[in-house]
């Protein structure tokens, strides 16, 4: 009869289970990213023939599958990083969902996973987000993190479009990525695998482009490093900090002026939501000081010539997790690159006044449309 009926995504048609053994609160400080979950989690069905099913908020309990279902043959699935913050006022906030709900849409589509009306989705985890607030430690820094995720749960070891999939979100509680203030990063640039390259995935948030990461992840770390930094092509340029995007700061001698870069949008890093962010803030706040904010190609090879001459003045990475995260030193190949932090000093100015703006927005500190009430 109405227009639901056809199978879109219905926030209206959620219905609730609520726990009978609600589960107890851990110690803020014990928090470990990702380990612990909420109370409840939000689920949708969808199949081929009916579109999406009615939503359901449920207790976190295991997902039950056929072994054959094609998201663990044949990696369907893709996810999402967001979190709800507790503002000062005592109100809850998502950070900018659209974006999240656009790129789940996007990484969906590529994998013929169903799309789904964004909006519905940010309504319905609102919902979860209401009934296990609860867990939002209420201190500066913590946040719920959200991971809606969405799987093909064809059970057929055929190769082709899933007919049935799930959507599903999960929450857990985690603390402040740097609870006794910035840690600067040791990263080793790898040369011997790439994340992604043009034409493929990598702009996508798939589960198959995280597991590939994790060996050049350890080799960086058997040697010391806290990360590896992705680079592409002959000319090697740079392209992502681990799982974050990457920014420098570049400084020209003759005039003063100071550049903010970051890779472009081409395909081969992911558009995070961070990295635009930071992009919009930096052109609305630093341009007017006189900057310049570039998205641009950055090779190696430049960044260790600015390091050189002293016109790198600083370089972190931007993500949901650590909103910054300042890098002290690149080693690429036989050479050490040093990136602009002063000894003992553990982040750059510029990425102190980017994370302050951001939480800022985050907490509901300051007004903005990008802070969305829950
Ligand atoms: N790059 C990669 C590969 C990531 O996994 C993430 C985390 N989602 C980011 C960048 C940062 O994206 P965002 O700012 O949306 O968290």
């Amino acid at each position: 009869s109405s227009a639901h009926a056809s199978g879109l995504l219905d926030a209206s048609k959620l219905v609730i289970t609520r726990t009978t053994a609600p589960k107890r609160l851990h110690p803020p400080e014990d928090l470990v990213f990702g380990k612990t979950f909420t109370d409840h989690l939000l689920s949708v069905e969808w199949t081929a023939s009916g579109g999406w099913r009615a939503p359901r908020i449920v207790p976190y309990q295991n997902l039950s599958l056929d072994p054959a279902t094609c998201v663990f043959q044949y990696g369907f699935a893709c996810f999402e990083g967001m979190k709800a913050y507790r503002a000062a006022d005592g109100s809850t906030r998502l950070f900018r969902p659209d974006k999240n709900m656009a790129r789940l849409n996007k990484s969906a589509v590529r994998i013929a996973l169903p799309a789904f009306d964004g909006a519905q989705l940010i309504e319905l985890i609102k919902e979860l987000v209401r009934l296990d607030g609860r867990f939002i430690p209420t201190a500066r820094g913590y946040s719920l993190y959200i991971r809606p995720t969405l799987i093909g749960t064809q059970p057929s070891l055929g190769i082709g479009p899933p007919g049935s999939a799930l959507l599903y979100t999960i929450a857990s509680p985690v603390g402040p990525y740097y609870p006794t203030g910035f840690k600067a990063v040791s990263l080793e640039a790898t040369n011997y695998a790439v994340r992604a390259w043009p034409g493929g995935v990598g702009d996508k948030k798939l589960g198959a482009n995280y597991a590939p990461c994790i060996v050049p992840q350890m080799m960086a770390a058997q040697k010391g490093y806290h990360q590896n930094l992705w680079l592409f092509g002959e000319e090697e340029r740079v392209t992502e900090v681990g799982a974050m995007n990457f920014f420098a700061v570049l400084k020209d001698h003759k005039t003063g002026q100071k550049e903010l870069i970051t890779p472009p949008l081409d395909g081969t890093i992911l558009e995070g939501v961070t990295r635009d962010s930071v992009l919009i803030l930096a052109r609305e706040r630093l341009v007017p000081e006189g900057w310049k904010v570039s998205e641009r190609y950055c090779t190696m090879r430049e960044l260790a010539a600015a390091a050189d001459e002293g016109r790198l003045v600083e370089a972190f990475g931007a993500g949901t997790a650590a909103i910054v995260s300042p890098i002290r030193m690149i080693a690429w190949n036989e050479r050490t690159v040093d990136c602009g932090l002063k000894a003992g000093e553990e982040a750059g100015e510029t990425a102190t006044r980017l994370k302050g703006w951001i939480e800022a927005i985050q907490y509901a500190d300051e007004v903005h449309e990008w802070s969305v009430r829950v």
